[in-house]
This record gives C-alpha cells, structure tokens and sequence, in this order.
C-alpha cells in the first residue's frame, strides 16, 4: 500500500521499557531519520523510558511527547488508552501506573505456570531476563515460544497461544476506565483510544466503549495506525466526528524486524478530523 515517506508526527510507539525492541535512544534516532518531528514514546503501563527519550530527542533535533499506553479492563474487555503529553513526575500518574506494574509482574508469574501445564518449561526466567527492567509483556513471552520454535513468528504465536482458550491464557483485571482517565487528567495530558479497531469487538460493543470513553472525558481515537487501511482509517474517522473526539496518528512501532510498520511511516489524518496536535503546546 502506498503510503508517504513519513508523517511529521508518530504519536504511538515502543521501547525497551516495554515490549519495543529499540532502547528509547535508538528510537528516538530512527524517528529522526524517517523524518518525524513530534514523537510521542507510549510504553505499556510505564514511563521509564521518557527521561532517556528526551535528552535523545535535543540530541536529534526533534520534540519528545511524554507519553504512557494504559491497559484497561472495561466490561471484562481489555482496552489501550493512551496518555498523551502527560507530566512523567505527576505522583498520582506514577501510582496508578505503579499497580499496573505490579500486576504485570503477578500476571508473568501466571502466564509460565500456564505454559508449565502444557509442558513448555522456562518461560518466566527467559522473559525477566529479556525485559530486564522492563514491563514484561505478552510480546516477551511471544518471542520465548518463537524461540523455542513453538511457532514461526510473534504474530503467528497469538493464533495457538496466549490468548482466550488456550495455553498461556491469564485473564487480568486491569485498570478502571475512570481511574486511568483520572490519572491522565491530573497529570496534564489527553486520553486517547489506542488503535479503535483492533478488540475483535462488534460495533455497537465498540460504540458503547467509545460512549463511556467520550462521557468519561475522552479527548481523542487514533484514527491511523501502522498498519491501516484507507477503509479502516474512514471508519475510525467516522467514529472520531460521530462522537466528537480528535483524530491521532501513531504507528505502534515495536521492532525493525516488522518491516511492515515504521515509525512516521503513516498516512495523513484525513480531512474534517480535527488534529489532536492542535491540542499540543508547541515550543
Ligand atoms: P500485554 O499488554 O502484555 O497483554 O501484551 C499486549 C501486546 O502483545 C500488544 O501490545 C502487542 O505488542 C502484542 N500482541 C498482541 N496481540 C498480537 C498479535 N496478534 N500479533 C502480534 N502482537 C500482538
Ligand atoms: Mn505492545
Ligand atoms: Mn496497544
Ligand atoms: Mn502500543
């Protein structure tokens, strides 16, 4: 699919905080070259990346956005709500942001007593070491079974584990919508739907969500992704008039070696969506 060469602004990505394979250094760098001027670094439930993102960014010549990618349970549904332009010292942030850390620890825990049933023994080690100080992700245990051969690639791993109904499979409570809503608000930023289509939800499922979320104080959906089609970028803009929400751009970038996402590798947001950068004090 053709798309441009880079978009001024990638406001959704990932570094060794989390589940990206980029430390938030090398990141920041290969924003730069691809040509982005606003990157916004979201990492699972964590910001300890940002203040290493930023002292590369003034290296680089472009803006770091201070960011977070909060996991959210709505109606036993897992959500990613984005915190964009958030103050990374904001106490009320890091707390929330503190037990979903927490959580992710327990939740490893119960993932590798999952694969121990099914005989795939190991899991909780390699992962801690390959997330080091990071959160650790399903990403992690994904590139463990690729690894030990249990599948072909990380997105090959999601159809036979992992998931609902099969070996790996952990349901988590994750944070309230309220709560994470609040936590983004005092810590000065903007809530935004993280990728709106990709919960498997059905569309009035989806519609309700995207009612709480705008009710709750909701200020944007990233209307382009990564990976989007030009059908799935009309529908989310759709959503973002209908519900009146500001239209985002983030690639999701977590690893060179899936080359068909990079950073600022995005579409233009199309027209009649109001920008959620205009939001963005620019220095
Ligand atoms: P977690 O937040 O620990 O449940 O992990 C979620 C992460 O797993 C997402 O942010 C993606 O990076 C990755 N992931 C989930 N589903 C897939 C999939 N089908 N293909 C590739 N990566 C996936
Ligand atoms: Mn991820
Ligand atoms: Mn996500
Ligand atoms: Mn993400």
């Amino acid at each position: 699919m053709d798309r441009p060469l880079s978009h001024p602004y990638d406001l959704h990505c990932h570094s060794t905080a989390s589940d990206g394979s980029l430390s938030p250094c090398e990141l920041v760098r290969r924003a730069a070259s691809n040509g982005v001027r606003y990157l916004a670094l979201t990492d699972h439930d964590t910001m300890a990346g940002i203040e290493a993102a930023s002292r590369a960014a003034v290296h680089a010549g472009i803006r770091l956005i201070p960011g977070v990618e909060i996991s959210v349970s709505w109606n036993k549904k897992c959500f990613h709500i984005i915190g964009l332009d958030v103050d990374p010292h904001n106490h009320t942030l890091l707390t929330g942001l503190a037990d979903l850390q927490r959580l992710r620890m327990e939740r490893a825990e119960c993932i590798a007593n999952s694969l121990e049933k099914h005989n795939i023994h190991g899991a909780l080690e390699a992962v801690r070491e390959m997330a080091g100080d990071g959160m650790i992700t399903r990403t992690h245990f994904a590139r463990f079974l690729v690894a030990r051969d249990y599948a072909t690639s990380v997105a090959g791993v999601f159809d036979r584990y992992l998931v609902r109904g099969k070996p790996g499979y952990v349901a988590t409570q994750w944070a309230e919508l309220e709560d994470a809503l609040d936590w983004i608000q005092a810590a000065g930023g903007m809530a935004i739907l993280a990728h709106p289509l990709r919960y498997q939800l059905t569309a009035s499922w989806l519609r309700r969500f995207l009612t709480a979320f705008q009710s709750a104080g909701g200020t944007g959906i990233e209307i382009v992704s990564g990976n989007s089609t030009p059908q799935q970028i009309a529908t989310c803009a759709d959503y973002a008039r209908r519900y009146g929400l500001l239209g985002s751009v983030g690639s999701d970038f977590h690893d060179p070696a899936f080359t068909w996402v990079d950073l600022g590798r995005l579409s233009p947001l199309p027209a009649g969506v109001t920008p959620v950068w205009s939001r963005l004090e620019m220095h």
